[in-house]
């Protein structure tokens, strides 16, 4: 008996976030519906979800800003229901909306956030080198681009060193080249800590996390790791030619399974390998004096799976 006790406390030290049955209901609206999962330490994971679909609910009942309506939670094995402070000091979290005092300058505000957190000057420095700040420290917030913003978010959120961070929907609104600087910046912050973020978009997952949970109408649909979703993936190829091709013609590729017309000249071929068959794809265009007008590869499991499963 002992043993099981001694197993179960060790398997619980190791999960940075642990989730059981959490339900939360706003007046007349059921937001949650008996939500469980868990976190070891290390691991980045999206929560992906339609709008609406209870991501930033589950948010900040997990960072102790508000309270299920049932169910239990531990963040860094402290319990949000009698542990919420010592929850919030092990939390970095980054909300959704990233409220900031615009007229404050990057360092003032990042100093201001870190008396909070009875933080040292130097840490203050740590941040703002960790984060890419340094060139703007001096500036004015309302100066800044939303990209720039959302690192002083991080930042603040880094500040007291916290080993989980929450990050909801850090990547909404921010252009393409902002997008893949951030996305950088989180995957370099989580080779040291945990991180639980939430997105509506399944590009955001495959390109930051090692496991997806989607959710749907308040309710887990699914949770897998990514590496094991692509080994099972099929391997979709969408090229446009210059061209009309036979489908029937393109069925000659080796592994393919399916061939199909989008519109235009555009098809999505499907191929049960993992092989990168974009080479065969170019030598095949080459062979037959056809013009690759664009290639893409696509990771249609993850985009059916999250379509399949919200709709
Ligand atoms: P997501 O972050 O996935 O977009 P939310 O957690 O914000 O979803 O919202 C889940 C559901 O709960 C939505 O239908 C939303 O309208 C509702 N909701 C969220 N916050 C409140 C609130 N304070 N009062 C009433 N309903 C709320």
């Amino acid at each position: 008996m002992y043993f099981w006790y001694l197993l179960e406390f060790l398997f619980y030290d190791t999960m940075s976030i642990a989730v059981s049955k959490i339900t939360k209901v706003y007046a007349d609206q059921k937001a949650l519906n008996d939500i469980s999962f868990e976190i070891p330490q290390g691991e980045i994971v999206g929560f992906l979800g339609p709008n609406g679909a209870g991501k930033s609910t589950l948010m900040k009942i997990l960072t102790a800003y508000i309270e299920p309506s049932g169910g239990n939670a531990t963040v860094n094995g402290y319990d949000i229901h009698t542990d919420p402070i010592a929850v919030q000091k092990s939390v970095g979290y980054l909300p959704e909306h990233n409220p900031l005092y615009l007229d404050m300058y990057v360092r003032e505000y990042l100093a201001f956030n870190a008396q909070i957190h009875h933080v040292s000057k130097q840490r203050i420095d740590e941040v703002i080198s960790l984060t890419g700040l340094t060139p703007e420290s001096h500036k004015k917030i309302n100066q800044l681009s939303k990209g720039y913003r959302q690192r002083i978010g991080l930042a603040c959120a880094l500040l007291h060193d916290p080993a989980v961070l929450i990050l909801d929907e850090p990547t909404t609104g921010l252009d393409p080249n902002q997008l893949l600087e951030i996305r950088e910046l989180i995957k370099t912050i989580g080779k040291e800590k945990t991180i639980f973020l939430s997105t509506h978009i399944m590009q955001e997952v495959e390109a930051m996390c090692d496991r997806v949970i989607i959710i749907n109408k308040g309710t887990i649909v699914a949770d897998e790791q990514l590496n094991e979703m692509m080994e099972q993936t099929d391997q979709v190829i969408e090229v446009e030619f210059d061209y009309r091709v036979e489908e029937a013609f393109l069925y000659k590729f080796e592994h393919i399974k399916s061939v199909k017309n989008i519109h235009g000249f555009i098809y999505h071929l499907t191929f049960d390998t993992t092989t990168d068959m974009r080479p065969a794809v170019f030598d095949f265009a080459h062979d037959h004096e056809l013009k690759i007008l664009q290639l893409a590869r696509k990771n249609r499991n993850l985009e059916s799976l999250f379509r399949q499963l919200t709709q």
